[in-house]
């Protein structure tokens, strides 16, 4: 008997039919001799839903009140689940975060599971029930709801499969496992049997939102293997995995894209020591998660003011830029910027490839295949194994399909069967 963690994300649970069909997936693992936990999103545009409800009803609405809001989205999924599962005559019980013993920190709406005490989810199971758990949410130790961030339930899957030692952590989505690049926006994008947790973590967090960031992060810290799937249809699916040597043959492992971030550039800064500690300190001290920087020390002196300057980009994530404006426009004056100019007409096209560490000419290949689409590149950023660009948000599409075709991510031998 294995202990298998499926979480299923919030377009497979859209409807009450769809609801049905996976309980009745999760009561055939039971009926296969298994104990079996689910973790539900909400129902599809739940979550959206009620934030646009939120922000009618208030501007700038308290953290504490959306998480109270927002987390009913799952609770209603499980509830429903367990009531699927018991109309086909089979025992189930539902529970929110805060019953199944989830606690985090009291960051609201980005928070962090700190741990889990599974004592009712062991006590179920051990009756023989099916058990169902609201993802992505947890308690604070004020004892309030609070919710981990966009995705969440993906990391509540996880971390359950961690508290609960599962044999199986099983994610079942829309897509049939992780493609080369999103399926939805390139139909050349292939599906791979394996992914290592380094390559997966940074296609995560440059946009692929099949994985959420954090239960990424859980997984390769763990070592716990995920099994991404279809819900609705059968097949293997993509294993997220440690690295190995097969995976290492190739340069480039897929394409990944963000719309979610925004650039601000400073001009003419004072060029002394100190200016880019303030800039960043400023934004840093509220909450901002500076991704990108970039700055451009000018060869000539100023002939207006007779000093040095440089140019200071940087960007931040979309829902924080309207803020990071303000701070800046608030500082220009301390830090000597002639002109502040923001925009959130911007994309970040990302190449991921732990082949990267031993192939060169990778960037290169990129810039040129962009320059050949006529795509201008305004900030480029590298790491061991991944290559990003910043370029304006209309190329997007075409860019991911472009560095797709170039890298031959669509050719590469599919190694299944
Ligand atoms: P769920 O509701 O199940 O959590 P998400 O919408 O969060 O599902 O994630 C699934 C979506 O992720 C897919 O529909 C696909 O458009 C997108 N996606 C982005 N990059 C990839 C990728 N490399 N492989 C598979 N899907 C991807
Ligand atoms: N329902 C939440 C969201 O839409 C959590 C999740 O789907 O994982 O972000
Ligand atoms: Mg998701």
């Amino acid at each position: 008997m294995a202990l298998i963690i499926q979480k299923y994300g919030g377009s497979s649970v859209a409807s009450l039919e769809l609801i049905r069909q996976v309980a009745k997936r999760a009561i055939e693992t039971k009926n296969q001799g298994h104990q079996v936990v689910v973790v539900l999103s909400a129902m599809k545009g739940e979550t959206d839903r009620l934030l646009a409800m939120a922000a009618e009803m208030a501007a700038g609405p308290e953290a504490r009140e959306v998480d109270q809001l927002i987390a009913t989205g799952e609770q209603v999924a499980v509830a429903l689940f367990a009531l699927a599962c018991q109309a086909f005559g089979e025992k189930a019980k539902s529970f929110t975060g805060f019953q199944a013993g989830i606690q985090t920190d009291e960051t609201h709406q980005k928070a962090r599971i700190t741990a889990i005490e599974p004592g009712r989810i062991k006590t179920e199971l051990a009756k023989g029930r099916v058990v169902a758990v609201a993802g992505f949410q947890g308690l604070t130790p004020g004892r309030d709801i609070s919710t981990l961030g966009r995705g969440g339930s993906d990391t509540t899957a996880v971390a359950l499969a961690v508290a609960l030692g599962a044999d199986t952590c099983e994610i079942y989505t829309d897509v049939d496992g992780i493609y080369t690049t999103d399926p939805h926006i390139c139909e050349k994008a292939r599906k791979m049997d394996r992914i290592s947790f380094e390559e997966m973590l940074e296609l995560s967090s440059l946009g692929a939102k099949v994985m959420e960031i954090r239960s990424v992060e859980f997984a390769m810290n763990y070592n716990v293997n995920i099994h991404v799937r279809h819900a609705h249809q059968a097949g293997r699916g993509t294993l997220i995995c440690e690295e190995d040597i097969e995976m290492e043959k190739k340069p480039v492992t897929g394409v990944a894209c963000s719309k979610n971030e925004a650039r601000i550039t400073l001009l003419k800064v004072a060029d002394r020591p100190g200016m880019a500690a303030k800039i960043l300190g400023i934004v840093s001290a509220s909450g901002i998660v500076v991704d990108m920087i970039i700055q451009n020390q000018s060869a000539e002196v100023d002939p207006a003011s007779g000093r040095a300057h440089t140019d200071f980009s940087f960007t931040v994530p979309l829902s924080d830029y309207a803020k990071a404006m303000e701070l800046m426009e608030g500082t220009a004056g301390e830090i000597g910027a002639e002109r502040i100019i923001g925009t959130d007409n911007i994309a970040k096209i990302s190449l991921v490839g732990v082949g990267m560490r031993n192939h060169a000419g990778v960037a290169t290949q990129m810039f040129q295949t962009l320059a050949r689409e006529g795509i201008n590149i305004s900030l480029i950023s590298t790491s061991e194994i991944k290559i990003s660009c910043v370029i304006e948000k209309k190329y997007t599409e075409l860019a991911v399909r472009a560095l797709h075709e170039a890298f031959g991510l669509g050719d590469l031998p599919d190694t299944e069967e």
